[in-house]
């Protein structure tokens, strides 16, 4: 534990880690912040935390925090520390000269999910009314992006169903793809308060997580799916539901569009779809998946918990609509209790998806194709909106190694570390003349940059997260910004160093041009926040308090929409040379590529990543606890240390990602979902033999 003081002053403010947003008082002496305390009055937490919020915030002040700008002509050079004016200037003529040279389409942005929606949105503004194309991505790219796909086309509005006090009125939940406990600790301990009073619990995943079985709790069902076969899971689940007369007519003929369900019913009802025939692919057992069916569509409140396990698949936007059609298919969308609610992993990713990040939307998931769309932004900003979709990060990355990209903003996203195929990303870096990294520290993918903006932490901002039940909460400044500017302030200057006029001055102002030109953030403002504590989007006229429970008189899109699930096998296949089957994940004290939890306290916790192999496959590969291994695919081979479970199956090994030394992402494919380009991290076919060591 870290206490440094007595503190003399708190300020209440909103943890940067996971989606679950949970409200802290940042506890102050002077300009030293003491400690985080869980704030009682936190509507997403109550008063709870975990690790990561509690204790990993000494990297705010870590000696390897980068505070000056610095620029370098050519990546072989060194870096030189340059005032800020210089470090703008030297950035904005380069953007500059790249458009004019090659085109105003050759430059991009990537958007961060750990900043501030204020921020994001004044990054996609830089992208359309600054740099004049659509060319801005974020990383939910890697992360969800099949769920905005996925609900999108469903429900019409990609965004969970719930708020999380909904699970305390559930009967029957499935977590599918996801391991809150780890990954989502606040919102797991409430999980599991609701079953340890009774409610039941069907978990689907590879792996043996914590949330199968634990001190309190044990699932009804863990159908122990092989990694890559959700869809044909989801499809036998609906296919039982379907074929023993389980399925919700009245909500179907009321709330759902009737000739889909029947071309869906039929799809499903296809006996090659029953848990018996699709037992030997899925390796999970049919009885044992009738049960679980038979359990969600006869226990009560049925609510779907989702996460990466589900997204990151070549078929990931596939799952997310066939959980969609499941919620649908038992009625179990509308009110409190229910629902389908993806567990968003980062603080802000659900408001770097509402602010417009995708190369394809503006802020408020509306197409940048619509004219009437584009004609509010053009009247708000006086310039004229590019109509073409712009590109996502992989078709970036493809451009420039193909000449035709050639400059990057990047905010607060290690894309070397983070994004798969990292041989691919590094040439794509490589090939661009200006690469502009804006973030703490010198990251991986500041190796190829040309200029480095130190961004700011959240302990050093003023602004807006909005969590993953949409709840929009304040993040408050607790000292000032150590390197003399908030992010939105840097992203201001580059934007007035290339010809922008723009003058905010507060974040409240960047969220005023929220609410002016996004329907569901028109009832938005600071005073409400404020005075509310937080408040959930959509937010306007028709619910001027926010709208905890979405699609309640009906879906956003009118009719829900059912769509036919047809499983497809991913590309990537074992083998003799590769017969196992790599999949990935987060520990509870660590925070995805690290960047920010190595450098605390946390890291005691958790200081190497492991691969978690079966003791059938350690054995007959010569394989002890703790031996050095070498993990190899056709994408590349690192080494780490095993450590034999049996919470993995026989066939399957599992890895986190938490340390840059290991670099699962050596080894992952450059598959992805067909849909989304979200990469498919979770499928990785193996090899794995003993080793000396790195
Ligand atoms: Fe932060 Fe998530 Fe932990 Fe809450 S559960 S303290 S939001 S990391």
């Amino acid at each position: 534990v870290i206490e440094l003081g007595t503190p003399d002053r708190s300020v209440v403010t909103t943890c940067a880690y996971c989606g679950v947003g949970c409200s802290f008082k940042a506890e102050m002496q002077g300009d030293q912040l003491v400690r985080m305390v869980p704030h009682k009055q936190g509507k997403a937490n109550r008063g709870h935390s975990c690790v990561k919020g509690r204790f990993a915030w000494g990297y705010a002040t870590h000696k390897e925090r980068i505070l000056h700008p610095m620029i370098r002509d050519s990546i072989e050079e060194p870096w030189r520390e340059v005032s800020w004016d210089e470090a703008i200037g030297f950035a904005a003529n380069r953007m500059r000269g790249l458009q004019e040279k090659y085109g105003r389409r050759s430059v991009g942005v990537i958007t961060s999910s750990r900043c501030t929606n204020e921020e994001t949105f004044l990054v996609q503004k830089l992208t359309r009314a600054v740099f004049g194309n659509n060319n801005t991505d974020t990383c939910a790219r890697v992360c969800h992006s099949p769920t905005g796909y996925g609900l999108g086309q469903t429900f019409g509005t990609s965004a969970g169903t719930q708020d999380f006090d909904s699970v305390e009125h559930t009967d029957v939940v499935i977590i599918i793809g996801a391991n809150p406990t780890d990954g989502h600790p606040v919102f797991a301990s409430r999980l599991k308060k609701r079953l340890r009073a009774g409610a039941k619990l069907i978990v689907i995943d590879p792996r043996r997580t914590n949330m199968v079985k634990s001190a309190h709790i044990k699932a009804a069902h863990h159908l122990a799916l092989r990694p890559g076969t959700n869809v044909a899971v989801v499809t036998a689940l609906a296919h039982v539901i379907v074929t023993e007369g389980l399925a919700d007519e009245q909500y179907i003929r009321e709330r759902c569009d009737w000739d889909e369900f029947r071309e869906y019913a039929e799809f499903v009802s296809d006996p090659r779809h029953a848990p018996e025939a699709v037992e030997e692919l899925t390796g999970v057992p049919a009885a044992e998946l009738r049960a679980a069916a038979r359990l969600f569509a006869t226990g009560g409140n049925g609510a779907i918990y989702y996460g990466l396990g589900v997204t990151e698949h070549s078929q990931g936007s596939t799952t997310v609509i066939g959980i969609a059609n499941l919620a649908m298919m038992t009625g179990n969308v509308g009110r409190t209790g229910v629902g389908v609610n993806p567990l968003r992993g980062q603080n802000n990713v659900q408001g770097s998806c509402d602010m417009g990040s995708f190369p394809h939307e503006l802020p408020g998931y509306r197409h940048v194709k619509l004219p009437e769309v584009r004609a509010i932004f053009e009247n708000a900003w006086g310039v004229a909106i590019d109509p073409e979709p712009g590109l996502r990060i992989p078709n970036m990355l493809d451009a420039a190694v193909d000449g035709s990209f050639k400059g990057l903003y990047c905010q607060g996203e290690d894309i070397l570390q983070s994004d798969p195929d990292t041989k691919h990303v590094a040439a794509g870096l490589a090939a661009m003349e200006c690469v502009i990294v804006h973030d703490l520290f010198l990251n991986e993918t500041a190796n190829y940059a040309h200029v480095f903006l130190p961004g700011s932490t959240f302990l050093e901002k003023n602004g807006t997260f909005t969590n993953a039940e949409r709840r929009i909460n304040m993040v408050r400044k607790v000292m000032a910004p150590m390197n003399g500017y908030e992010d939105w302030e840097v992203t201001q200057m580059l934007a007035n160093a290339m010809g922008a006029g723009w003058t905010y001055t507060h974040p409240s102002q960047i969220m005023a041009e929220i609410a002016a030109t996004t329907p569901s953030f028109a009832g938005v403002t600071y005073d409400k926040i404020e005075a509310m504590g937080s408040v959930q989007w959509p937010c306007n006229d028709a619910n001027p308090d926010g709208t905890p429970l979405m699609h309640v008189d009906g879906f956003v899109r009118g009719k829900g929409r059912f769509i036919v699930t047809e499983y497809v096998p991913t590309l990537e296949k074992t083998g003799p040379r590769f017969p196992l089957l790599l999949t990935t994940g987060r520990i509870l004290s660590q925070y995805n590529v690290g960047a920010q939890t190595r450098r605390t306290a946390n890291v005691v916790w958790h200081d190497q990543d492991v691969l978690e192999i079966h003791p059938h496959d350690a054995e007959t590969r010569g394989v002890k606890d703790g031996d050095f291994i070498k993990l190899a695919s056709r994408s590349g081979e690192i080494t780490l240390r095993a450590q034999i479970t049996d919470r993995v199956s026989p066939g399957v090994v599992y890895t986190t990602f938490h340390h840059p030394d290991t670099q699962a992402n050596v080894v992952t494919t450059d598959f992805s979902d067909w849909a989304t380009n979200c990469p498919e991290y979770k499928v990785t076919a193996v090899q794995v033999s003993p080793s000396n060591g790195p």
